[in-house]
């Protein structure tokens, strides 16, 4: 048990880390802007953790990003803001429409539970807690269901809050509301962890280091740490693995583990074909259908079970059993682990969409009872049988799927494929251009988007979590308009007037810049949008989804009355993209002072599988504006996509 008095001085080896240890770096963390300082300081919390108690690690990188378990399991905590502050009417004897009150001048539950336990009279010190107890209780709170579920959650918070000292009761109430607001993200702690276990120095490659050397260690770990992450972004095979590895960990050695989703590779748009045959210029690719469908991740484990997973890195498995049976049937001679990439398509457009990304409660019996055909459509693969094939060529993996699995044509199929080898691989070899506008009329008349281009041999591995250039696609819809959509974010509104008095319009869109970790405003939207949809909106945006001012990582020079959450994505399409002086998306990238703004911009459609940071990007973008002065500049060019 941790001692009961309020300093850490007194916890020791092997004991359980106080919670008080890590709040007091949250308060630290709170109050700094730069992340060099922010760095630092975790970086010294997570030494003494691994000094002391190495097992309070992993909980701990938990408890700074406001999770309990990879994203994937679907765990929620499951209480609500009602049961918190009920919670804090019962522990610190405040009313509850105190407690409200003071929650408007605050903002924040945590800055209002702080405030009343320093003006509680307490008898005797609260029990201390641990990191560990906290983490525990959380998992605890989130398993808990069933009938009398609130009073067992309520005694659980009552018990935890009962406990906090010093400003562990801001933190606390804040990992409850699931809003900690200390700016921490992956790309801060990360290295901030990877710093300290350098420095502890147990597993270093060399024990005695110049200052010089202790430089690169950092930033080559830190490297490292961060590419495990964007490839397996699962703590639990992560933080051991690293902990165990120390100063000798290396991504491509961290074990890959079927059931464990990776983030799917992801294409570069291009405005047409002669586009892409310049950009592969003496390099063998292949071209691929398209399909219109979902995407879904195919993991099976040694123990013969399938998991689906969808673009999200969601499981989806319990929605897909003729799925999960085709699977199997294909497997039923062979023994073999594998996690492909395919697209699964059906008759039922709509509702596949439901039963792939919606998940859990919320799709209905109804939509279970109904039988959907569906064909898979695969067209990568990137472990089989314990063995990791993220850096082998695609040509290579192709013939890993050709080897394992038979076709069964309108129900389990390879992606449709021309080769380009490298000889014919350019814009002056009319036939080749020929062939791939056959081939993507083919695609087109067969129903797809368009078709993809993939290297083969040079830079034509897996990159997980990436847009690349070793991957580009060619859409039909390329012609009208803009050649893809953007997936932006509302980060405010202004009150509609008119019509549309009572709701929210226009809208502030954003896209996210995951370098500096901002959201920097695209357009005003306006239209597209249907009376039920403004109605929902209103109703989403409000209570906490309303911010009290515009966050620091807001960028743009508009001033909407309302500043939003993010916390929604929609596909906005428009006429095309132009430089701004207002908005802030892509500044410096394609202009030093100016973002890019779309013109026309009109709502297409809400992607409830996008979580903000996964919008469109900053160099998305960059892309399709340089995309498209590009075809501007080749306009007359002769082939029919272009
Ligand atoms: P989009 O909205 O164009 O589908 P995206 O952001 O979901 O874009 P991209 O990587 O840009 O993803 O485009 C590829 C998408 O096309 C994949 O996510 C996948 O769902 C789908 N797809 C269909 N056929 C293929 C294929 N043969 N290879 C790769 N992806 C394919």
């Amino acid at each position: 048990m941790p001692c009961m008095c309020s300093s850490t001085a007194c916890w020791t080896a092997g004991q359980p880390a106080p919670y008080l240890h890590l709040a007091r770096t949250f308060d630290l963390v709170e109050r700094e802007k730069g992340r060099i300082k922010t760095t630092a300081m975790l970086c010294n919390m997570f030494r003494s953790l691994l000094a002391l108690t190495p097992d309070d690690v992993l909980p701990a990188v938990y408890l700074c990003t406001n999770k309990i378990s990879p994203d994937h399991e679907n765990i929620e905590l499951n209480i609500g803001g009602s049961l918190v502050v009920t919670a804090l009417e019962e522990a610190l004897g405040t009313s509850r429409s105190k407690i409200h009150e003071m929650y408007k001048t605050y903002g924040d539950l945590g800055d209002v539970a702080q405030e009343c336990r320093q003006n509680q009279m307490l008898l005797a010190p609260p029990r201390p807690l641990s990191i560990r107890d906290v983490f525990s209780a959380l998992c605890k709170l989130s398993a808990i269901s069933g009938s009398g579920s609130a009073g067992r959650r309520k005694i659980l918070v009552l018990h935890l809050i009962r406990s906090c000292r010093e400003m562990e009761m801001k933190f606390l109430v804040r990992t409850l509301v699931r809003n900690l607001r200390i700016g921490v993200m992956m790309k801060t702690l990360l290295p901030a962890l990877a710093h300290a276990v350098v420095l502890d120095g147990k597993c270093s490659k060399d024990p005695v280091l110049s200052l010089e050397g202790m430089k690169s260690q950092l930033q080559e770990l830190s490297t490292e740490v961060a590419e495990a992450y964007n490839v397996i972004p699962n703590l639990d095979l992560l933080i051991p693995y690293l902990l165990r590895e120390g100063a000798a960990f290396s991504a491509s050695s961290l074990p890959m583990v079927p059931g464990a989703p990776i983030p799917p590779m992801l294409a570069r748009i291009t405005n047409g074909l002669t586009q892409s045959l310049k950009l592969f210029h003496g390099r063998a690719f292949t071209c691929e259908y398209k399909y219109d469908g979902q995407r879904a991740q195919i993991h099976r484990l040694s123990d013969g079970s399938v998991h689906i997973f969808s673009r999200q890195m969601k499981e989806s498995t319990s929605r897909f059993p003729d799925l999960v049976n085709m699977i199997k049937e294909q497997c039923s001679t062979v023994e073999s682990s594998f996690i492909l990439d395919a697209e699964v398509s059906g008759v039922h457009e709509e509702l596949l969409f439901t039963l792939l990304e919606r998940g859990g409660k919320h799709s209905s019996v109804a939509i279970r009872n109904i039988k959907v055909d569906i064909c898979v459509f695969v067209f990568d693969i990137m472990f089989c049988n314990g063995q990791r094939l993220l850096d082998c060529p695609l040509r290579q993996r192709r013939k890993y799927i050709h080897d394992l699995f038979q076709e069964k044509p309108g129900h389990f199929e390879l992606a449709q494929q021309l080769t380009v080898e490298a000889a014919q691989a350019s814009v002056d070899n009319s036939d080749t251009l020929d062939s791939m506008n056959s081939f993507f009329k083919l695609a087109c008349q067969s129903s797809c988007e368009g078709i993809m281009l993939k290297t083969l041999d040079v830079d034509a591995g897996y990159s997980a979590s990436k847009r690349c250039d070793s991957w580009l696609k060619v859409k039909r819809d390329y012609v009208e308009g803009l050649g893809d959509s953007l997936d932006l974010v509302p980060i405010g509104a202004w009150y509609g007037n008119g019509r549309k008095a009572g709701w929210y319009s226009p809208f502030l869109m954003a896209c996210y810049n995951p370098e500096y970790e901002e959201f920097q405003s695209v357009c005003r939207v306006m239209s597209g949008f249907s009376d039920e949809f403004y109605k929902e909106v209103k109703e989403f945006y409000s209570g906490d989804r309303i911010l009290p001012k515009k966050p620091a990582y807001y960028k743009t020079d508009e001033l909407p009355e309302l500043w939003f959450s993010a916390e929604q994505v929609w596909e906005i399409r428009g006429a095309d993209l132009t430089l701004s002086p207002v908005h802030h998306a892509a500044i410096g990238l394609v202009h030093p002072s100016r973002g890019i703004s779309v013109r026309m911009p009109r709502y297409i459609r809400s992607l409830p599988d996008r979580n903000p940071e996964d919008c469109s990007t900053a160099s998305d973008v960059a892309s399709m504006f340089r995309a498209q002065t590009r075809k501007m500049e080749v306009s007359s060019s002769s082939d029919i996509q272009d």
